[in-house]
């Protein structure tokens, strides 16, 4: 085990900064806000509303579509703005980590659109939008069994830590990374409903990131929580 002071002084099991809110685009139907420290997300839902192109309508359930995103000023770099490989990639994960919760055969022949938007990015860009999403879905009133949380647990030179920062993912020892992000997502039973591991672990190293992400989604569904009730008695 090499790494054992994280690099902004965190505790291995700590989140960074945690800020969450809804009702943050008054246009849609539901929004919210979602940031982990530095990385920013926001998720707008649009519907249910009848799906066009009329081919692609399921007359036995409604069809749940994410499309994410980086803004081209979330890094340092600019982004190229448009459509890319990673962006499909985590448009579609998005959608199947929160399709278990949202109770999509109330709306036969109908589209629920969640657009999601990294407004800036210090790694974990993926569990923000997915945490951003439910939030916004639950926001538009949208029949669900309860809430999908998500983090990025890492596996940083040797130890095991939640929601990695760009920093950390990029560890490297004598010249080689040393890093393994696991992004993952949590339902309400806590069920996995997103697993995405890159880099190298062992199968006892993966247990215990997982263990160490499900206890983090406990905590972070109760921020969610917390922000969609704000809403509700102001
Ligand atoms: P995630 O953001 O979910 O961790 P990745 O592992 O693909 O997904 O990306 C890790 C991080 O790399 C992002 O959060 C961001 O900080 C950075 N990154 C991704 N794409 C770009 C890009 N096109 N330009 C600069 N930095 C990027």
């Amino acid at each position: 085990m090499t790494y054992t002071k994280r690099f902004d002084g965190r505790e291995f099991d700590e989140t960074r900064k945690i800020e969450a809110k809804v009702g943050v685009v008054p246009n849609a139907d539901g929004s919210a806000y979602f940031a982990f420290g530095e990385t920013k997300a926001i998720a707008a839902v649009y519907g249910p509303r009848i799906f066009h192109p009329q081919h692609l309508k399921n007359p036995q359930k409604g069809v749940l579509r994410c499309f994410y995103d980086m803004m081209s000023f979330s890094v340092t770099e600019r982004k190229r703005p448009g459509p890319a490989r990673r962006s499909s990639e985590i448009s579609l994960v998005t959608s199947q980590s929160l399709m278990p919760v949202v109770q999509l055969d109330n709306f036969p022949n109908s589209v629920i659109d969640v657009y999601i938007l990294i407004l800036q990015a210090d790694a974990s860009t993926r569990c923000a939008g997915i945490n951003a999403a439910s939030m916004a879905l639950a926001h538009a009133g949208i029949p669900m069994t309860g809430l999908v949380s998500s983090v990025s647990v890492g596996n940083i030179g040797g130890s095991i830590a939640v929601d990695l920062s760009k920093e950390e993912e990029d560890y490297e020892e004598d010249g080689k990374k040393f890093a393994t992000d696991t992004a993952m997502a949590f339902l309400p039973n806590g069920n996995v409903s997103l697993l995405q591991l890159d880099g190298k672990t062992s199968p006892e190293m993966l247990k215990k990131a997982i263990e160490a992400g499900r206890k983090t989604c406990l905590k972070i569904t109760e921020i969610q929580k917390k922000a969609l009730k704000a809403l509700e008695s102001k």
